[in-house]
């Protein structure tokens, strides 16, 4: 089980709570996650996860994974997989209770012969445009579809019709029958049933006719003896037609829909329209690009299970919509990295450094700390020789003055080894400088001088004969605008931050992290945390993705009280 903060209440909490009080349920607590395998699952998600399972482990009750397949023409099987995955990676597990909408589609299909029997659903006839015209505005009453008061013969024989596939897509309808004046536009006659001739990725084509998800959810979950129906805010308005739907249909019960408000994070989009756009556009490199909210994109960019649900379990539930910084995500990502990442030294920009002093040939093993917030990770040797690596943007040759990294003629410190002095430049033909040449202090091995004199700044380096060659790949922020779309009307595209991904070929890193595995974490001193790339990164070839920089933005608004 993964450890995470301790769980503050809040309202659902307190609602099960109440009802386990008053023994609601038989004792019960029974939710249920009900994704439509439809894109892949995003930050938000992780919310309403987190929120369900953490609910029913809270409780001692069960949650159920439910995939809402009701609309098969954009449903693909590629979704369910990646949401499955996209779960367990969170630390949940649905046991045996893995459910489909499709399971009840005959089920589904009797509620609706119910509803006609009793004369609370008819076939209607109205095109789509149709049923948009007559169903009114938020000021004006709907008007009543010619076809409302059909007999419950002539509806029991179209729809049956409807179901053996012989009328075209569009052609009819089976619609609730409820108000056309209530001032609920949900109420108002909602369409229960469309005609779809599409293969479904469950039944096949056992069926031509598909249930809205407003028929389905409420049954769904009312089948699977949900206790707690736990969603976002814009269900609030249709929770009238859940309840309406469950007293009118012979359901085993009659779980209690509750809403939240959906979590939006700043420089990001959530829906799954526009991701898709992201997408199948070229944006982004697939679903999985480390820069997209989508768990998959986060967890190759190195976000982990512990960061994303302290996360959650900090922003809580609200019944408002806010929006939520995205720093905010970050300091929790490096505040679980900060605990458990090795610290390695990797060069991102390497500049060559002779040590003129240092015998050739001789190599020296170095002791280095492995991570400084936990004793028991333990030390490291590496290796030290005559030819390193320094960062270029660590060198000056005409530094302004509050630079006190490493210049003509200065003593710096470079981590675990020794003093270093530059003594000498090397220019190539257009005047870059191409090489230092410098001298070390050997009585300073170790990082210190017996002397007592002080540097300024202390580097970090790797040696150039030892150390691994790899591609690191710095990712930024998406987008540009912390509401992307807010000035254009909701085109979120001109925010796209066109410096989000910058890709360095020539980085050098110590030579422990060789054999670094897929998907395994570093601080890489100075420069942030990285993680070898799941999918690009080989112990032949290493690919390296910044998850996040050491910078904590945060933790400003933390000092301003804001936090
Ligand atoms: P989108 O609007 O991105 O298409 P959706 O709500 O249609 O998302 P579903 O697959 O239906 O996506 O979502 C499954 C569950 O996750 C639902 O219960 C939904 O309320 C919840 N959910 C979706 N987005 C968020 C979010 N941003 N914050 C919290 N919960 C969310
Ligand atoms: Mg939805």
């Amino acid at each position: 089980m993964i450890e995470t903060e301790a769980q503050p209440s809040n309202f659902i909490r307190d609602i099960v709570a109440e009802d386990l009080k008053a023994g609601k349920n038989d004792g019960r607590v029974v939710t249920r996650f009900p994704p439509e395998p439809n894109g892949y699952l995003h930050i938000g998600h992780a919310k309403s996860i987190c929120l369900n399972f953490g609910i029913a482990q809270q409780f001692g009750g069960f949650c159920n994974l439910r995939f809402d397949d009701t609309n098969p023409s954009k449903e693909e099987v590629e979704y369910v997989e990646s949401i499955k995955n996209d779960v367990r990676w969170l630390g949940f597990d649905w046991g045996e209770r893995l459910f489909y909408a499709s399971d009840y589609f005959g089920q589904l299909y009797d509620y609706a012969v119910h509803l006609i029997r009793d004369g609370k659903a008819y076939v209607c006839d109205l095109t789509s445009e149709q049923v948009r015209e007559y169903r009114g505005t938020l000021t004006e009453p709907g008007k009543d579809s010619p076809y409302r008061n059909r007999a419950v013969a002539e509806n029991l024989d179209l729809f049956q019709r409807m179901r053996g596939g012989k009328f075209a897509d569009g052609a009819r309808t089976l619609r609730a029958k409820i108000d056309m004046a209530s001032p609920n536009i949900n109420m108002r006659d909602p369409v229960l049933y469309r005609i779809l001739q599409a293969s479904h990725h469950r039944t096949g084509d056992q069926w031509c006719i598909y249930p809205m998800y407003d028929y389905a959810h409420p049954i769904s979950d009312a089948l699977e003896g949900i206790t707690h129906s736990i969603c976002t805010l814009e269900f609030e308005d249709h929770r009238p037609l859940y309840d309406w739907l469950l007293d009118n249909v012979p359901a085993p019960c009659h779980p209690q829909q509750i809403e939240f408000a959906r979590l939006n994070l700043s420089y990001t989009v959530m829906s799954k329209r526009k991701l898709l756009k992201l997408v199948n556009e070229g944006f982004v490199f697939g679903w999985d690009d480390p820069r997209m909210p989508t768990l998959a994109g986060i967890r190759r960019r190195g976000y982990t299970t512990e960061a994303i649900r302290n996360f959650c379990e900090r922003i809580g539930v609200a019944k408002r919509e806010n929006l939520v910084d995205l720093a905010l995500l970050e300091y929790y990502v490096r505040e679980d990295l900060n605990r458990r990442a090795p610290r390695v030294m990797g060069v991102l920009r390497p500049l060559k450094v002779v040590i003129d002093n240092y015998p050739e040939g001789q190599v020296e093993e170095l002791e280095a700390v492995n991570n400084p917030e936990d004793p028991a990770a333990g030390t490291r040797k590496v290796p030290f020789s005559r030819v390193l690596y320094i960062e270029r943007e660590d060198f000056m040759e005409e530094p302004p003055k509050k630079f006190y990294r490493l210049a003509p003629g200065r003593e710096v410190r470079l981590r675990y080894a020794y003093f270093i002095k530059c003594v000498g430049v090397v220019k190539d033909d257009q005047g870059e400088v191409v090489e230092l040449r410098c001298t070390y202090d050997p009585e300073t091995r170790g990082g210190y001088a017996p002397d007592g004199r002080q540097v300024k700044a202390t580097l970090h380096w790797v040696s150039a004969g030892h150390a691994v060659p790899a591609e690191v790949r710095l990712y930024d922020r998406l987008f540009t605008q912390p509401e992307p779309g807010a000035a254009a009307g909701g085109d979120f595209l001109p925010d796209l931050n066109p410096r989000s991904l910058e890709i360095l070929k020539s980085c050098r890193l110590e030579p422990g992290l060789a054999q670094a595995a897929p998907a395994s974490f570093y601080q890489f001193e100075r420069q942030g945390y990285f993680c070898a790339d799941l999918r690009d990164s080989t112990p032949g070839a290493l690919v390296f993705n910044r998850t996040v920089t050491l910078k904590d933005p945060w933790a400003k608004l933390q000092q301003q009280g804001l936090k």
